[in-house]
C-alpha cells in the first residue's frame, strides 16, 4: 500500500494501476493562474492515458473560443482534441459508457453543475482530470473551481512566472480595460503576476489600475 500514499505525479501512476484492478474512479484538479501550465499538464496526463490504451474523452466549455473549437490548446501550442459543450449537463450526456479517463479544461467557465457531474463520473469509475483557473482577474475564487478543489482526491497547484520580477506567479493580471468577469483572451489581455506585483482590482476603478500596470 506504500504507493497509495506517495505524493505528486507518482500517485497518479499507482492510482492508474489500481483503477484497472478495482474500477475505482477519482477526481484530479489542476488549478492555478493563467500561463501556469494547467493545459500543458492536462494534455500530458491525457497523452499518457492514451499510451496506456485507455479510452479518453476531453471536454471544454463553448465559451472559450480563443482557439480551434475542437482542441484544447496551451499557450505553448500543445494541443489535444476536445469536444466543446454548452453545459455540464451536455458534458455528462456525451460521455460514452466505456470511457475510462475524462479531461476537462477551462473548468471556471462551466456552471456549478460540474461539481456533481464530476462526482457522478468518478462514482461510475472514471478518472476525471479537471484543469481550471482558481481565481479571476481580481483575485476572487472562480466558481466552480474552489468547489472542485474541495471534492478532488488529488490537487496540483501550478504557478506561472511573474512577468515583472521572475518570482512564481499566482495571479492573472488583466492589462486591458474591462469589468466583465469573463473576457476571454491570452497574453494580449492578461499577464502572470506574483502577490507583490499583482495590482488588486476589487475596489478600485479599472482605468486607474490599467494605468498603474502599464506605467510601472
Ligand atoms: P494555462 O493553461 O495555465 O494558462 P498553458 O499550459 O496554456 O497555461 O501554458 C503554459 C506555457 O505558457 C508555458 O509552458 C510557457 O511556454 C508559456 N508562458 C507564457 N508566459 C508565461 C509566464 N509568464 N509564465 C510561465 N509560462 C508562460
Ligand atoms: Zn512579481
Amino acid at each position: 500500500m506504500h504507493e497509495l500514499t506517495a505524493q505528486g505525479n507518482d500517485e497518479h501512476l499507482s492510482r492508474q494501476l489500481l483503477h484497472r484492478a478495482t474500477n475505482t474512479g477519482w477526481i484530479e484538479v489542476i488549478a492555478g493562474s493563467m500561463f501556469s501550465g494547467k493545459s500543458e499538464e492536462l494534455i500530458r496526463r491525457l497523452r499518457r492515458a492514451k499510451i496506456a490504451r485507455q479510452k479518453v474523452q476531453v471536454f471544454k466549455p463553448q465559451i472559450d473560443t480563443r482557439y480551434a473549437l475542437d482542441y484544447i490548446v496551451s499557450h505553448s501550442e500543445m494541443r489535444h482534441e476536445s469536444n466543446a459543450v454548452a453545459s455540464s449537463a451536455e458534458l455528462l450526456s456525451q460521455v460514452e459508457p466505456d470511457t475510462e479517463v475524462i479531461g476537462i479544461d477551462e473548468a471556471q467557465f462551466f456552471d456549478n453543475g460540474l461539481v456533481s457531474v464530476a462526482n457522478e463520473l468518478a462514482r461510475r469509475g472514471v478518472r476525471v482530470i479537471i484543469a481550471g483557473l482558481d481565481q479571476d482577474f481580481r483575485g476572487v475564487p472562480f466558481d466552480p473551481v474552489p468547489q472542485l478543489l474541495s471534492i478532488a482526491e488529488y490537487i496540483t497547484k501550478t504557478h506561472a512566472i511573474c512577468v515583472r520580477c521572475g518570482q512564481p506567479a499566482n495571479y492573472s493580471q488583466r492589462i486591458v480595460e474591462s469589468e466583465e468577469r469573463v473576457a476571454v483572451g491570452a497574453s494580449d489581455m492578461y499577464e502572470a503576476r506574483c502577490r507583490r506585483c499583482f495590482v488588486p482590482h476589487a475596489d478600485a476603478p479599472t482605468a486607474h489600475l490599467v494605468e498603474a500596470s502599464i506605467d510601472l
